[in-house]
């Protein structure tokens, strides 16, 4: 088979690499529905995280189950799953609490930007629909595997609740769905931090209230004006970088919470601000199988289209205008078919 491999900065290629078999007996293979392009995968491509060898690439994915090994009873050929870029095995005491990102047995699934894919521990990472979906439900269905899965873990670890007022730092495809998983928890109010236009309406469309085009001390000072001087309930960080950060921590109100889930390069918090900040921190890599049955269900029956995030849809073998396309800021993100 034909798949994405990242050579060094701003070189990805469709080339053969070897098609994936059963390795353990709790593994599953699928027939990828569909793939797509992260803006975490951007970092290596950009050159920030370096690429050290040739290396395979994707982490987001829905498909067809086409083979499991002999351990796995709960997923079965033929069913259409979705899973988490964290392979876990849903039984471990982390993943008891929720934490299936910090599973004991954890692998990271990293190589599905391709026709074929080896999910390990499939019993404890994949959760399959109904039914086979429609085509048109796929790119919403995509989504759960990463963007909106991390964008509601940004709302829940934020306490986002009925009547919250909520910010949301950063209008990649984490933070717009980010916007809507705050909408669809009952969020009163929702600023957006968005300077792209585009970027804009579409957090609008997904429920954000007000827009900030601001960025830093700018920012926090616009959102303290939009709140009586207070600060944000719950304020989400869908960046990663130390301006974002610092921008959530000094929106949020006394007592309030900042989420983090963008991936932090060279973020470094100082103690004492953090001291006398007030506001809960919690963050990491979102716990995407916790929240799979839930937004599953959302996408099947119609509450939530978080699919509208791809505004580019490629056959995979042009992967590389995929990634050049959201490098240059022309896409927000790239749906891929095999
Ligand atoms: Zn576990």
């Amino acid at each position: 088979m034909r798949g994405a491999v990242l050579y060094g900065p701003r070189d990805v290629r469709f080339e053969e690499r070897d098609t994936p078999r059963i390795i353990k007996s709790t593994d599953a293979i699928i027939r990828i529905s569909a793939t797509c392009v992260c803006g975490s995968d951007l970092w290596p491509y950009r050159g920030i995280s370096p690429v050290r060898q040739p290396t395979p690439m994707g982490h987001e994915y829905c498909g067809i189950v086409e083979e499991v090994g002999s351990d796995v009873r709960a997923i079965k050929p033929g069913q259409f799953v979705i899973g988490s870029f964290f392979a876990s095995d849903n039984t471990c005491p982390n993943c008891q609490v929720g934490y299936q990102s910090s599973c004991q047995h954890t692998e990271f699934v990293g190589t599905a930007q391709a026709p074929v894919l080896r999910v390990p521990l499939a019993d404890g990472t994949l959760v399959a629909t109904p039914d086979v979906p429609p085509d048109n439900l796929i790119p919403s269905l995509l989504a759960l595997s990463d963007v909106m899965g991390t964008g509601w873990f940004a709302a829940d670890a934020a306490n986002v609740k009925p009547g919250s007022t909520v910010t949301v730092v950063g209008d990649g495809a984490v933070g717009l769905l980010a916007v809507l998983s705050a909408k669809q928890r009952g969020a009163e109010r929702i600023i957006a931090v968005s300077r792209h236009p585009s970027r804009q309406k579409l957090a609008s469309e997904f429920g954000a209230t007000d827009i900030v085009t601001e960025r830093g001390d700018e920012g926090v000072a616009r959102i303290k004006d939009l709140t009586h001087g207070v600060g944000a309930d719950a304020v989400l960080e869908c960046v990663g970088t130390q301006e974002s950060m610092m921008q959530a921590i000094q929106s949020t109100r006394r007592g309030g919470y900042v989420a983090y889930v963008g991936v932090p390069h060279g973020v470094e918090l100082n103690g004492e601000t953090l001291f006398y900040a007030h506001v809960h921190l919690h963050g990491g890599p979102a716990p995407v199988r916790r929240f799979l049955p839930k937004l599953v269900d959302l996408v099947w029956n119609g509450k939530i289209n978080p699919g509208k995030v791809f505004d580019l849809t490629l056959p995979l073998e042009q992967v590389a205008e995929g990634y050049r396309a959201m490098d240059e800021r022309r896409a927000i993100k790239t749906l891929l078919r095999p």
